[in-house]
């Protein structure tokens, strides 16, 4: 079975991944998959910059094709916070649920329009013999007035995705792919699939 390597300790984005390359037949292996710590620490100010310099740093040390995520949510009313933070808007420790708490008592007293948001997603691959590409999606909704859902991971449970009535986090993964950022991103990297297996071998 072929692999792809998802430089990625985040369980949440390994099981998105799972899902949407399954009808691929394509295995996911990620950093958790890997002997010894890679944590590549994010120090770009744009999803892109992160992207890359994940894909880039993991790829060189070790020597294989990988395929970065870096993602987010945007919300209108935090002027396109928490962005790039996403993942320790509320502090290093980079604690989902402490991110929802602090997202939901700034949105207070927001109402309409500046509750609208959109998740955005960054893929990068790098690796032996390829200049590096990026492939970005995005998906559109409102941040709910509380939590809905136990599926999903990060800012799911708030996310309301006004076409489905619901939140992220009361879709299946397969629902959630069909719509979501990151399986966006990936419909357009999928068609470089086989000219990355042609140009340096296996994926992984
Ligand atoms: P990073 O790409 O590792 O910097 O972190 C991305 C962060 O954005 C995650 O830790 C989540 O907080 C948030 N995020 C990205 N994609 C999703 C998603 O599909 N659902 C919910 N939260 C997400």
């Amino acid at each position: 079975m072929k692999e792809v390597l998802i430089a990625t300790n985040n369980a949440g984005k390994a099981k998105d991944f799972e899902a949407l390359f399954r009808p691929l037949g394509v295995q996911v292996l990620t950093l958790n998959d890997i002997e010894g710590d890679i944590d590549v620490e994010e120090t770009g100010d744009t999803f892109e910059a992160n992207a890359i310099l994940k894909a880039e740093t993991v790829a060189r040390l070790l020597g294989k094709i990988v395929i970065a995520d870096d993602s987010g949510l945007e919300i209108d009313a935090l002027g396109g916070a928490p962005g790039v933070y996403s993942a320790r808007y509320a502090g290093e420790e980079k604690n989902d649920e402490a991110n929802i708490d602090k997202v939901l008592q700034e949105l207070k007293t927001a109402s309409g329009g500046e509750r609208n948001a959109r998740f955005r997603c960054v893929l990068a691959v790098a690796g032996p013999g390829l200049v590096t590409e990026t492939f970005s999606g995005s998906c559109e909704g409102v941040i709910h007035t509380g939590r809905q859902g136990s599926n999903g991971f990060g800012y799911d449970p708030i996310f309301f995705v006004p076409t489905l009535n619901r939140t992220m986090a009361e879709l299946s993964a397969e629902e959630k792919n069909k719509i979501s950022h990151r399986g966006a991103a990936l419909a357009k990297l999928k068609s470089n699939l086989p000219y990355y297996m042609t140009n340096a071998g296996d994926l992984a």
